[in-house]
């Protein structure tokens, strides 16, 4: 949409508007208000069997004033519907929010509250429309529509949820395929989706049903249970395999096999165990993620298959708790989950403990950045709060509230800050499976293996039909390879590196040099408060960025190169030099 439009056409008075829309133009009930050209009312608003709901309104909507999607998101929108032969005067369209946020120039994602403040809007278009099926495009817009559990766009998209007698269909945002284009064959197959959905086809025609949704687990707990489950490998063609550890990954818990869909073996691993062998068996051994379980593992390499590199290979969502979803219908609970109850006491009595004791006052931090004040960079001494404050604060609000998580509030703060309480108490401990109840503990970690199978036999038939076979061979063998070199590392010729390094550094001293005589003293090309200096303080230039957290003028390659000035080269020619000095030879040669 050309940018000039604006002026062709000035923002409708509200009183023209249809309503609801001459409502909505009015609305300045939360901060964005304030903070942009008017609230975009949804387009179309009139009984529909369509609707789409984006996020917010971006520069373009804001300016043109009252159509949702008519900047380069709603171009890709429309030309979506266009492939699927939907005129986009058939449908309405309008956002979670009315108004658009944003920072300078750039977009950024509304607020809950600012979400909440608008909701009133959007249930009143909801209610004037009355679709059949909404079409929620984007994280935020799914969200709305299915609660903040429902799952990531990766593992919802195109999947129709029937949802308060509507169907509600979740996709990527249009803008997320102009950023990232490998999504746009999602998009395409998910207005497919809609296409069918149009045609009358049900919600449930897209949707995979669990067909085991009783599935039976065992524990295989003695000789004669070990001896049948060995039976059924070596009588299988394949069968899924999965571990869980404890004692912070240190250890083995239980190994899960399953070598029908809708069964599970559980075995309990002796404790202090790092391995369990099954190259023994000639049926295949499929994981989810060899790099991970071939550990702990022993796998035969021409005898095994990855799930997860059968799903990249295939284009599908790589978490195995998406692929079951999306493949069989199988909706899983993630580990965190199943462990926070246990984890959520380990914490409280961890945080407890510190609490009855007396910690030393933090060392202060060097803060250096940008004064908007003083128009200069400026360093300050940054005390952060007492760790014992930081404790007592988290166990406040654990006990106030049944949502907090101590454990991620306390990895949240500082290691250099945590580090004083844990060299005296050592680690925060973390919890297991082994923390739970242990039947639920055998269900969820059955599921794993049971749903890799699944998994592996839906997949196998796509790389077949896909004529993938031969890529998915080349793909898996080099994995036993990887992972060699990932335990054991790789033979380097360390002479050759460190000669290189010297190298490296010889030439960034030359450089910084060069730079030091163009502008009269010497300064650190790699520090960008100093190159801030240099170039926006001596320098005289204006920085035309800032950077998000900090708001320091930004002094990254792109900046610099904007600037005219004989010192710039030698700055980026030593970063340059600086980035190959560590890869190629900072890394290696300090192990
Ligand atoms: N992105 C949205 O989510 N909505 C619009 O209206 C435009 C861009």
């Amino acid at each position: 949409m050309p940018r000039y439009y604006r002026q062709l056409q000035p923002l409708p008075d509200p009183s023209t508007l249809p309503f609801p829309g001459n409502l909505i133009r009015q609305c300045s009930d939360c901060d964005l208000r304030g903070n942009c050209t008017a609230p975009v009312p949804g387009e179309a608003i009139e009984p529909h069997l369509v609707m789409f709901v984006g996020e917010a309104p971006g520069a373009e909507e804001d300016e043109w004033g009252y159509r949702p999607f008519v900047g380069r998101a709603g171009q890709q929108f429309d030309s979506l519907l266009a492939q699927v032969g939907i005129p986009r005067g058939t449908v309405a369209v309008s956002n979670i929010c009315h108004c658009r946020p944003h920072a300078g120039r750039k977009n950024i994602p509304p607020t809950p509250s600012q979400t909440k403040a608008c909701r009133k809007w959007l249930d009143l278009e909801l209610s004037i429309v009355r679709p059949s099926i909404v079409v929620a495009m984007g994280a935020p817009a799914i969200r709305w529509f299915l609660g903040d559990d429902a799952g990531t766009v990766e593992h919802l998209h195109g999947h129709p949820i029937e949802k308060e007698g509507r169907v509600i269909l979740p996709v990527y945002h249009p803008a997320a395929a102009l950023r990232n284009t490998s999504l746009l064959r999602h998009l395409t197959d998910d207005f497919q989706v809609l296409c069918g959905l149009v045609k009358g086809q049900e919600a449930g025609d897209f949707t995979a049903k669990d067909e085991f949704p009783n599935p039976v687990y065992r524990v295989a707990d003695s000789a004669e249970k070990l001896l049948k489950m060995d039976s059924q490998i070596t009588g299988c063609s394949a069968y899924g395999v999965d571990t869980e550890l404890w004692h912070r990954n240190t250890e083995l818990w239980s190994v899960q096999i399953s070598t029908e869909p809708g069964t599970g073996w559980f075995v309990p691993i002796k404790p202090g165990s790092r391995y369990v062998d099954l190259r023994r068996y000639p049926s295949t051994a499929v994981v989810h993620n060899y790099l991970f379980d071939a550990d702990w593992l022993g796998i035969r390499d021409d005898r095994f298959a990855d799930t997860m590199v059968m799903a990249y290979l295939t284009g599908q969502v790589q978490g195995l708790k998406e692929l079951a979803y999306r493949l069989l219908g199988v909706q899983m609970r993630t580990y965190s989950e199943m462990v926070r109850p246990g984890q959520r006491k380990l914490s409280v009595d961890y945080l407890t403990e510190a609490a009855k004791r007396e910690w030393p006052d933090p060392v202060g931090i060097e803060e250096t950045k940008w004064d908007n004040k003083q128009g200069k960079i400026v360093t300050k001494l940054k005390k952060p709060w007492h760790i014992s404050r930081k404790i007592s604060g988290i166990l406040a609000d654990t006990v106030d509230s049944l949502d907090a998580d101590p454990y991620q509030r306390w990895r949240d703060i500082d290691e250099q800050e945590r580090q004083v309480v844990e060299a005296v108490l050592g680690p925060m401990p973390e919890s297991s499976l082994a923390d739970i109840p242990f039947d639920d503990a055998v269900r969820y970690a059955c599921r794993d293996a049971d749903v890799t199978l699944r998994v592996y036999l839906k997949l196998r038939k796509m790389i077949t039909n896909l004529g993938l076979d031969f890529i998915l061979s080349i793909d898996t063998g080099v994995l036993p390879m990887v992972h060699a070199m990932m335990k054991n590392g790789m033979a380097v010729d360390l002479d050759y590196l460190r000669g290189l390094s010297s190298e490296f550094q010889e030439r960034m001293e030359q450089t910084a040099t060069q730079a030091a005589d163009i502008v009269g003293h010497p300064f650190n090309p790699a520090s960008s408060a100093q190159v801030a200096a240099v170039v926006y303080g001596e320098l005289g230039f204006t920085p035309t960025r800032r950077t998000p957290l900090t708001q320091s003028p930004s002094t990254d390659d792109k900046e610099l190169k904007k600037i005219n000035h004989p010192v710039i080269p030698p700055i980026l020619k030593y970063r340059q030099l600086g980035k190959l000095k560590g890869t190629y030879s900072d890394n290696i040669v300090s192990c």
